[in-house]
């Protein structure tokens, strides 16, 4: 590996790099900066957000610019605002030891008499958003005569946000003999065809495989019911106590409700999209980077320029529209040799989305189960308990009150107190969490691969037949393991599943009518076993829970479990809302659970970085 010293970089800019703590080049630093440096031959570049490219393009073309000369020599087309003051900043700091060297970002939605005055007065680095540079060419206050470099940064985004004319009419006005570098994470056809218009003969280069940004992100699946959606995320947000993450979404709408419904549900979320003014974007940006957020929901465009790089977590509530925005998303994570996870949430009819994605960053999707409310218990409880042994006590100001609290508090012991205190913020999350249904589509946990409406259409009750199975919760039953329980008696292949529901001691399951002889068989003529008990099974009627049934007994005890293979009616929904935590109703918890406002909460990042906008209100009720 080399260092940027024998990449042939002089002393200022040496001394810029170590000054931002840069140790080593990354990847495709190592291979553009002595391109650029040794040879006037444009370039192709393959590489996504996060690996270093701004310094890779910039570098080189610091080394070289002509500090005495007002011209502009160089300019790069970024996508976004944000990008491009992104950009600008980082210039800037790469060459604050270069005497002379000046950059601007010249963007929309600001005054455009400002960034004239300020170009009047001589700048070599132009950093702009297509819209505007054509702007301030029209009106002939950008000269890019005498450009000797053209940078097209993010150039798929470029391309999928409609700016193919804009950049035509930059590309016409400027020299031919300029060096062109086009930055691309994904080279859809489009991009290709800018690269074939624009590039001569251009040198490829990748960080491909090798690629520090990517390698580090691990890419998992969630399949869920559409109607589960929201509330998947949810116990994503609290299985990780430590998030701090993107939320994806596809439209602005979509973006502000499930912000609204975090907000609403205690989550210290907010909203960035494209109808918030740029003052409040900014706010939220801020906010976020440092912080104060935990969670920001967006949409691709508004987070495009955000430079973070250190989140946890790129969740896609929904999988974008075009699959190389996938590659963007999952780039916001695993960035500066961090480590990252990018999960997407799919119904099982979206899971055929994942195969070309797979294909696109060349790795495998990993299966995960939704986590149930045991998990999500068990890792906020570990959080809890960590932050009890972090805590400072602060000596001085307790000393007065321990007399008085250590009197009342004398009948107990160690292990009595321990609990009592541990549950004063555990018992409301457990109590939100218990008999939290399992949200995992059970369709795509039997490997049924459903893509066409065939299933919906013939699961109506009048072609169900209703069994009774003499096992329930108390023998450690759920749906997951009910469904195993039928398929591993082979009744029939893809053999359709209506609604389930799991009793203390006994349940109820549907199964395809064609096939009630042959379930009735399997089960006496397999002698099935379960958790020790011999299992029996009964057709029962139509009837479902509260109402009389034969073969099994009166409902009593038994909690109606919505299970994910199940089809449920809006009467069914409401039960499950009162008895679960997945609710759309804001949980009446006081614990914090991870990405929650309250302070003090387990899981919440630590007050000083996460607990400065905490709503005192809030804060009394701990
Ligand atoms: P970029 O892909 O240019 O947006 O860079 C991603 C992040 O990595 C930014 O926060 C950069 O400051 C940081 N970065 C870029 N190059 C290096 C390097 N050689 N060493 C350490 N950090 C870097």
């Amino acid at each position: 590996m080399s260092t940027f010293k024998e990449l042939g970089l002089n002393s200022q800019i040496l001394q810029a790099l170590t000054d931002l703590g840069y140790e080593t080049p990354t990847e495709i630093q190592e291979k553009a900066i002595p391109q650029v440096l040794s040879s006037k031959q444009d370039l192709k570049a393959f590489a996504q957000t996060g690996t270093g490219k701004t310094a890779a393009f910039s570098l080189p073309i610091l080394e070289q610019i002509d500090a005495n000369s007002g011209d502009t020599q160089a300019i790069i087309l970024s996508p976004t605002r944000e990008l491009a003051l992104q950009i600008a900043s980082n210039i800037t700091d790469f060459s604050k030891h270069l005497k002379g060297v000046k950059t601007l970002a010249v963007y929309g939605g600001a005054s455009i008499e400002d960034q004239v005055r300020k170009l009047n007065k001589g700048v070599q680095i132009i950093v702009g958003t297509p819209g505007r540079t054509v702007d301030l060419i029209n009106r002939k206050q950008l000269k890019l005569s005498n450009l000797k470099w053209l940078i097209l940064d993010e150039a798929d985004e470029m391309l999928n946000m409609g700016f193919k004319d804009e950049l035509d009419k930059i590309l016409a006005v400027t020299p031919k003999d300029k060096q062109t570098l086009l930055f691309s994470a994904t080279f859809p056809k489009e991009v290709e065809g800018i690269a074939k218009a624009y590039l001569r003969n251009p040198i490829e280069i990748s960080a491909g495989e090798k690629n520090k940004g990517t390698d580090q992100v691990s890419h998992q699946y969630y399949v869920v019911s559409e109607r589960n959606r929201y509330a998947a995320l949810k116990r994503i947000a609290d299985v990780n106590p430590d998030i701090y993450s993107i939320i994806f979404c596809r439209t602005r709408r979509e973006t502000q409700e499930i912000a609204d419904k975090l907000i609403s549900d205690g989550y210290n979320v907010d909203a960035l999209h494209g109808d918030l003014s740029q003052a409040q974007r900014d706010s939220v940006m801020e906010k976020f980077r440092s912080k104060t957020l935990q969670i920001l929901v967006a949409t691709d465009v508004a987070a495009r320029g955000l430079d973070v790089t250190d989140l946890t977590h790129v969740i896609n509530h929904k999988l974008p529209d075009q699959i190389e925005s996938y590659t963007h998303r999952s780039g916001r994570t695993g960035r500066a040799g961090k480590e990252g996870i990018s999960i997407a949430i799919v119904t099982v009819r979206e899971k055929s989305k994942l195969h070309p994605i797979e294909r696109l960053i060349g790795k495998k999707f990993i299966s995960t189960p939704i986590p149930t409310g045991k998990e999500i218990c068990q890792n906020q409880l570990l959080k809890l308990i960590d932050k009890v042994q972090d805590i400072k006590v602060n000596e001085t100001e307790i000393n007065d009150f321990l007399p008085s609290i250590y009197e009342k508090l004398k009948d107990l012991d160690r292990e009595e107190l321990i609990k009592r205190f541990v549950s004063i913020e555990f018992n409301t999350f457990l109590t939100y969490y218990e008999n939290a249904p399992d949200l995992n589509d059970s369709e795509h946990m039997r490997g049924v691969d459903r893509n066409s409406d065939r299933g919906s259409k013939r699961r109506d009750d009048e072609n169900m037949t209703r069994f009774f199975i003499n096992i329930g919760k108390k023998d450690k039953l759920n749906p997951a393991r009910l469904i195993g329980l039928i398929n591993d008696q082979r009744i029939a292949k893809n053999i359709e599943i209506g609604q389930i529901e799991i009793l203390d001691t006994f349940s109820f399951f549907e199964l395809d009518k064609t096939y009630e002889k042959e379930t009735m068989s399997a089960f006496e003529g397999n002698d099935v076993d379960f958790e020790g008990r011999s299992v029996n099974v009964e057709i029962t009627t139509k009837q479902r829970t509260g109402q009389a049934r034969s073969g099994g007994g009166s409902s009593r005890g038994g909690d109606r479990d919505r299970g994910p293979r199940k089809r449920t009616g809006d009467s069914d929904r409401g039960n499950d809302r009162k008895r679960s935590g997945d609710g759309d109703r804001k949980p009446k918890t006081d614990f914090g659970g991870f990405g929650r406002k309250r302070p003090g909460a387990p899981g919440t990042i630590s007050k000083s970085t996460f607990g400065s906008d905490q709503n005192p209100k809030r804060r009394k009720r701990i």
